[in-house]
């Protein structure tokens, strides 16, 4: 379709303050007037009151009315933007050497607004993609996409497979299925360790790539170490320890399946390893265990998914930091994360002082952490920052 052809959203006068700066979310308080009738996922061009195009972007029925693809007045063609971001992306991966790590050969491809994709997500596993479509938009561009990951990973793809997806408001469910070539490796490596991935079962895209950096981290501090990894998922903090020489690792979960994972991981990499898993709900686990780790990684799920959610989500990072605090031995380790995007990091600091103070013990920063730099934030859209955390020392 060409970009004249695109139904126009027009803005309230001076409501373009936001967009000329780079914010690629539209809200619809902003919108005066409509020309023509879009769906949700329709390609529309945005313009000022006095007609200037801003850019174009996916129509969607939410309080983001549209979520800018590309700025500018310039004619618009989808094909070719896809081609050319995913591009992009590939290109700034390279250019942080994570193509041609040998060590390394797992990592985020597309991340949503952080690689100017708004509603896709594409993880890469050694031959294997991974897309998460978040948004009705991007899916339609999906011929698109697939033809654009065969041309930019060439011969390196052997399968591109799209996870189900529920696109909420009736309209159904989106099934998991390969939209090209067929796995036939289901390991990748990360820091030097071989792990399985189940992206038919697993949750998200199979594995959590955004905690490569802060996993390498664990690994050069775990020597000697009784290590417990809370919200273990498939193992990628006890891989990590017990690649760092931990003394042993208890890896817990409250999902049986991702339990089994762990274990796998970890026998493929340390077949005589110090390692139990244990399921269990970490909030109640917590409350049981003796005070006796080196090193406690705390990674939850977001407890935060929206702003109503806040307070609670707020308690519940606080008690789980608490309990952890109290089991922690003198002078040990606390790694402790949050994936709510809207969790800020003073908001995280403060909830930790009064985790501290409730469980008696001294704590100091050592080191912040974030996601992995596969996971870009335009300075534009600080809301692509979600993962935050911290090393502590709990003495
Ligand atoms: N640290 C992991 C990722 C954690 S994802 C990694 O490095 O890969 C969050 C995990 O928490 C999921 O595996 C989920 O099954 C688990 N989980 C969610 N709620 C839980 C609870 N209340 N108790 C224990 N595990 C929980």
């Amino acid at each position: 379709m060409s970009s004249a052809n695109y139904q126009r959203v027009i803005l309230h006068p001076s409501r373009d303050v936001s967009l000329r700066r780079g914010h690629p979310w539209l809200f619809s308080g902003a919108v005066a007037k409509v020309e023509g009738k879009p769906n949700p996922g329709d390609l529309v061009s945005v313009h000022t009151s006095d007609g200037e195009t801003l850019g174009y972007g996916h129509w969607s029925v939410s309080s983001i009315a549209v979520k800018i693809l590309e700025f500018g007045s310039q004619p618009f063609d989808e094909a070719k933007f896809i081609q050319q971001a995913i591009a992009a992306a590939y290109a700034r991966r390279r250019a942080i050497g994570l193509l041609d790590s040998t060590d390394t050969d797992g990592y985020r491809l597309v991340h949503a607004e952080g690689d100017k994709l708004p509603g896709l997500i594409i993880d890469v596993f050694s031959t294997s993609c991974v897309i998460q479509f978040q948004s009705e938009g991007m899916l339609r561009l999906r011929d698109e996409i697939v033809a654009a990951l065969r041309e930019v990973l060439g011969s390196k793809l052997q399968c591109i497979y799209q996870k189900a997806f529920d696109l909420g408001e009736k309209r159904g469910e989106v099934e998991g299925q390969y939209l090209f070539g067929q796995a036939s490796l289901r390991n990748f490596r990360e820091n030097g360790m071989t792990f399985l991935v189940d992206w038919e079962r697993g949750q998200k895209t199979g594995f959590f790539l955004d905690q490569r950096e802060n996993r390498a981290l664990v690994q050069k501090m775990a020597r000697g170490k009784s290590v417990l990894n809370c919200f273990s998922y498939s193992g990628g903090f006890s891989v990590a320890a017990l690649a760092g020489g931990a003394h042993s690792v208890l890896s817990v979960d409250s999902s049986r399946a991702a339990l089994a994972l762990c274990a796998e991981n970890v026998t493929l990499n340390f077949p005589a390893a110090n390692h139990k898993c244990q399921e269990a709900d970490c909030l109640q686990f917590l409350h049981t265990i003796p005070p006796d780790y080196d090193l406690i990684v705390l990674d939850p799920p977001a407890f935060i998914k929206h702003r109503g959610a806040f307070k609670g989500g707020l308690k519940g990072y606080e008690t789980i930091n608490f309990l952890a605090m109290q089991a922690a031995r003198p002078h040990s380790l606390l790694f402790t994360f949050s994936c709510s995007q809207l969790l800020s990091k003073e908001d995280f600091w403060e909830l930790l002082t009064r985790s501290a103070a409730r469980a008696g013990r001294e704590a100091r920063v050592l080191q912040y952490l974030r996601q992995a730099p596969c996971h870009p934030v335009p300075l534009t859209h600080p809301e692509s920052d979600y993962l935050k955390g911290f090393v502590l020392e709990i003495s």
